[in-house]
């Protein structure tokens, strides 16, 4: 099975000149969904993690069936405001303007190790901005997946010397 069948490729969308990525297909496909969660899960029984960490929100459907199957836990990482007890936050910069993630101070103890998993690698904003959540509560980041990676977007040189694994290359 090829997954790259399973990303539709929109041209000029959000704005002109910018191809978007969808994953949907992939994800109302039950077979193709769940080959890619196994080869998440294969990468990830590989590092020994203790819990995973999404961003919001195709973080959460990346993340949560590989932590199902896993039998360990899911801490979402959400936009500002959205989480109703204490948390952490940072603050990253968008193509225009900047937003703040959040996680709740107790998702994550000292010493725990951390899959991140999410959609899509583009920038390296998000990835870089979910590192420094789950490190600021004192978790070891072992690894970060995605569905898919932007190559031309270099997002990966904004999070060197974590390892990264991207189940396709646009
Ligand atoms: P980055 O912060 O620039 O790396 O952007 C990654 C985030 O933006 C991910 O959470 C994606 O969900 C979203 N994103 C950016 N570009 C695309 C795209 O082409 N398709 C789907 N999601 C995208």
């Amino acid at each position: 099975m090829n997954l790259k069948d399973y990303i539709a490729s929109i041209p000029d969308y959000p704005t002109k000149g910018v191809i978007f990525r969808d994953i949907s297909p992939l994800m109302e496909d039950g077979k193709a969904y769940r080959e890619a969660t196994n080869q998440i899960v294969d990468y990830a029984k590989e590092k020994k993690i203790d819990m995973i960490v999404g961003p919001e929100a195709r973080g959460f459907i990346i993340g949560c069936p590989v932590a199902y199957e896993l039998g360990i836990g899911f801490a979402p990482a959400r936009k500002k405001g959205k989480l109703p007890r204490e948390t952490v936050e940072v603050d990253y910069a968008l193509e225009y303007g900047h937003a703040t993630l959040t996680i709740h101070k107790d998702a994550i103890k000292p010493g725990q190790r951390v899959l991140i998993c999410d959609d899509l690698l583009a920038t390296g904003g998000t990835i870089a901005a979910t590192i420094e959540l789950v490190e600021k509560l004192g978790g070891i980041v072992v690894g970060c997946a995605f569905l898919v990676e932007l190559a031309d977007l270099k997002g990966r040189d904004k999070i060197k010397g974590y390892d990264i694994l991207a189940l396709m290359e646009f």
